[in-house]
């Protein structure tokens, strides 16, 4: 069997399929792949997209293969006659296609398990190239795999995924970057942190961070993914020496972040962070929400295990809901409006009183793009948090303050929404929500 090169320096990337080719399906597979690879280390040659034709995917491949030492391709390994991949690859390596009985089985029993005949069709996914290394596919019917296509002194790897994004990315993860890793050469390894930040501006993390690392010994790359910005820091050396510069300077962006780091990590959120801070101090949430419509709410519960510490919410949008199921007074909202810090505050303070819980969070503000006045613009929105006091029964404290925020309705109401999440944040970790800096504070308030 041919071997696969001791070091891989380059990639190229194939994406394959009409529906991509013709823009009806966005390209998001490639963007990931050229974004995993490049934090690696490895230089991104190419990537190419053919849509299921035959002498086309021939081209690509060839073309791919004689460009980089490895080729990631996704796509065109699902059951139906446009999917060519295998067959594709088979013919450009020179070698037969396979049955792998192993997969072939393993997509007989997912068949079974869901109590469905499995048309003969199917088994087409397990006819693989000869010499073919499997890298499994948790979620769905076709595996993937790897493939020396030797060529003109050269033993470029195809590495084969499917193209639904859900079971490609688990497989890149968990099997393909391992591999990649591996084989970087020079003793060389590439290590990664990444920090979650929210309340600054993209331009204030980028001055707080200015000239505390030296860009030969760690590259520091911002990514604002809205509404939160990520900062990474990268560093390439010899394994245990990387690892420890790595731990040295990620330390010293943490201390400089401050409160603004809420987590650490690629895939943290606002909302998991906020659980396991109330699950640790075994405290109970509920929200009152009327701009955000039950968006905190909903973001509360993406998290597995939410029901530990969120009790539930209101969403009140009309008044009349407001003042019927959170108590909020008339005369409050003839007085203020709906969209006040004192709305906000009898709206925290009923949801703690209707549900029981210790904290209660309550957001009401203007969308847009209608419903502004020159008082109060669209973005609008006042914020409140009530918490139970040590003084025993009916002792609450409750803040409040305003904020101008922007952008389209959707926006304003994901701003929000992780606004609230970070007062909930800032009041575990016994931070002032008040100083939470995002956006124009009009006025500020604390009762209690
Ligand atoms: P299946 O078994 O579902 O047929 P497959 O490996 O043959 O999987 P395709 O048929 O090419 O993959 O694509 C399946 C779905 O995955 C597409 O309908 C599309 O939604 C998504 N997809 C495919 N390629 C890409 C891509 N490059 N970027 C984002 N999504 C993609
Ligand atoms: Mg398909």
């Amino acid at each position: 069997m041919n071997e696969a090169p001791q070091t891989v320096s380059s990639v190229a990337i194939l994406s394959t399929g009409d529906e991509v080719v013709e823009g009806r399906t966005v390209d998001t597979n490639a963007a990931y792949i050229a974004d995993r690879a490049a934090r690696l280390g490895l230089n991104v040659v190419a990537q190419l997209t053919v849509g299921d034709y035959p002498e086309r995917l021939e081209w690509a491949w060839r073309t791919a293969l004689g460009q980089a030492d490895v080729v990631i391709s996704t796509g065109g390994l699902g059951p139906t006659a446009d999917d060519l991949t295998n067959e594709t690859l088979a013919r450009v390596a020179g070698v037969r296609l396979v049955l792998d009985e192993e997969q072939a089985e393993r997509i007989r029993q997912i068949f079974q398990s869901l109590g469905r005949p499995m048309p003969d069709n199917n088994l087409r996914q397990a006819m693989l190239p000869d010499g073919a290394e499997i890298i499994a596919n948790g979620l769905g019917t076709a595996p993937g795999y790897r493939l020396v296509v030797p060529s003109a002194q050269r033993h470029p790897v195809a590495i084969v995924l499917p193209g639904v994004p859900r079971e490609m990315k688990p497989m890149m993860e968990e099997s393909v970057e391992p591999w990649l890793g591996a084989r970087l050469g020079g003793g060389r390894c590439v290590v990664s942190r990444t920090f979650q930040t929210f309340g600054m501006s993209e331009s204030a993390v980028d001055e707080a961070l200015e000239g505390l690392i030296d860009p030969e010994e760690g590259r520091v790359a911002f990514r604002a993914s809205f509404p939160q910005i990520s900062v990474r820091l990268t560093v390439i050396g010899e394994e245990a020496e990387a690892h420890s510069r790595l731990r040295l300077l990620g330390d010293r962006i943490a201390e400089r972040l401050g409160p603004a780091l809420y987590a650490e990590g690629d895939d943290a959120t606002m909302e998991a962070v906020v659980g396991n801070l109330l699950r640790t101090r075994g405290l109970r949430l509920a929200t009152a929400e009327s701009c955000t419509g039950g968006l905190i709410g909903n973001r509360i519960t993406d998290v597995p295990g939410s029901s530990d510490y969120y009790v539930g919410g209101v969403v009140a949008y009309s008044n009349s809901l407001k003042q019927s199921l959170l108590g909020v007074s008339k005369t409050t909202l003839a007085m203020f409006g709906a969209v006040s810090e004192e709305t906000a505050i009898e709206m925290a303070s009923g949801a703690r009183k209707a549900t029981g819980a210790e904290l209660a969070v309550a957001t009401t503000g203007i969308a847009g793009p209608t419903g502004g006045t020159v008082e109060k613009p669209v973005g609008t929105v006042a914020i409140a948090l009530a918490s139970a006091g040590s003084g025993g029964d009916g002792d609450e404290s409750v803040q409040s303050k305003t904020y101008r925020l922007w952008g389209t309705r959707d926006w304003v109401k994901v701003l929000t929404s992780q606004v609230a999440l970070d007062w909930v944040r800032r009041h575990l970790l016994g931070l002032d929500p008040l100083e939470s800096n995002f956006g124009r504070r009009v006025t500020r308030r604390t009762r209690g």
